[in-house]
């Protein structure tokens, strides 16, 4: 089973002509067939750990590790991480003008299996998860994200995450901006995936609404940059009703 390791994360970024530290040392193990939610305070960094798994270049690792089965992610490039297994959804994912969303998932497809799918049955399995996922399959012609509206761009996440069949999967904040019909959409994709007990996930996530469509197995608490506490599922309905306040104490978090 493939594990993925965060260990002592320390990341920085350039804001303002100076550099600031926004994690403080990240420390997460999330194995193949786990479902892990991440919760936390807007700005204490999540995305950022995300960003940082992504190999973004706007984010500085000073120090720590990251592993998948012992591989440094840290020095593959953005191409590498995909074809060792890990998926990433942004919280703001990027246009891709002039490639259609068919295009773009086949294109990908062979990146990671190193060979192209075969066209009847790939053509099959892109409706059918498509429809699984409610989603009209003129958009298979749409451009990646151009003017896609928030629940587009989830579903079209997701629709990846259903079809690439990553190792890891790292969802930022695929809840968020979704109506309740489309949060159930959403979340029944990801508990597809779940079953075939063959992807670990990480859930970013800043409310506990998701949760209750999304059983995690292991619940952490992000604040300050780095997981102030983990627990299990019981740990989501104690932040529902307390807030994060008892881990904010004493941090700059907004
Ligand atoms: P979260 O996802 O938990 O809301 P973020 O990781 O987006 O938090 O942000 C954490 C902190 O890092 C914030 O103070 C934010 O302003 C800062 N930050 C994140 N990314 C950048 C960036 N690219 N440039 C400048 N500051 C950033
Ligand atoms: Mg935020
Ligand atoms: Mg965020």
């Amino acid at each position: 089973m493939a594990t993925l390791e965060i260990r002592d994360l320390h990341v920085t970024v350039e804001a303002d002509n100076a550099t600031k530290e926004i994690l403080k040392g990240v420390d997460l193990t999330v194995k193949q067939g786990e479902t892990h939610a991440i919760m936390g305070p807007n700005g204490s960094g999540k995305s950022t750990l995300a960003y940082s798994l992504a190999g973004h270049p706007k984010y500085t690792i000073t120090s720590g590790t990251v592993t998948l089965d012992g591989e440094d992610v840290l020095e593959m490039s953005v191409d590498e991480r995909a074809r060792a297994g890990l998926f990433l959804a942004m919280q703001y994912p990027v246009e891709i003008p002039g490639v259609s969303v068919s295009n773009f998932l086949r294109t990908s497809a062979t990146a990671i299996r190193g060979e192209a799918p075969k066209l009847r049955t790939w053509v099959k399995e892109v409706k059918e998860t498509m429809a699984g996922l409610q989603m009209d399959p003129a958009f298979a012609e749409r451009n990646v994200n151009e003017g896609f509206s928030g629940g587009e761009k989830k579903r079209h996440e997701i629709l990846q995450l259903e079809l690439l069949k990553p190792k890891i999967a790292v969802l930022d904040e695929t809840d968020s901006g979704l109506d309740v019909d489309a949060l159930k959409t959403v979340s029944e994709g990801v508990n597809r995936v779940r079953e075939t007990g063959e992807v670990g996930t990480l859930l970013i996530t800043h409310y506990t609404r998701i949760l209750k469509y999304i059983k995690p197995d292991f619940v952490h608490v992000f604040a300050n940059g780095r997981i102030a506490a983990s627990g299990g599922a019981e740990l989501a309905d104690q932040l529902e009703n307390e807030g994060y306040e008892a881990y904010t104490k004493g941090g700059a978090s907004a």
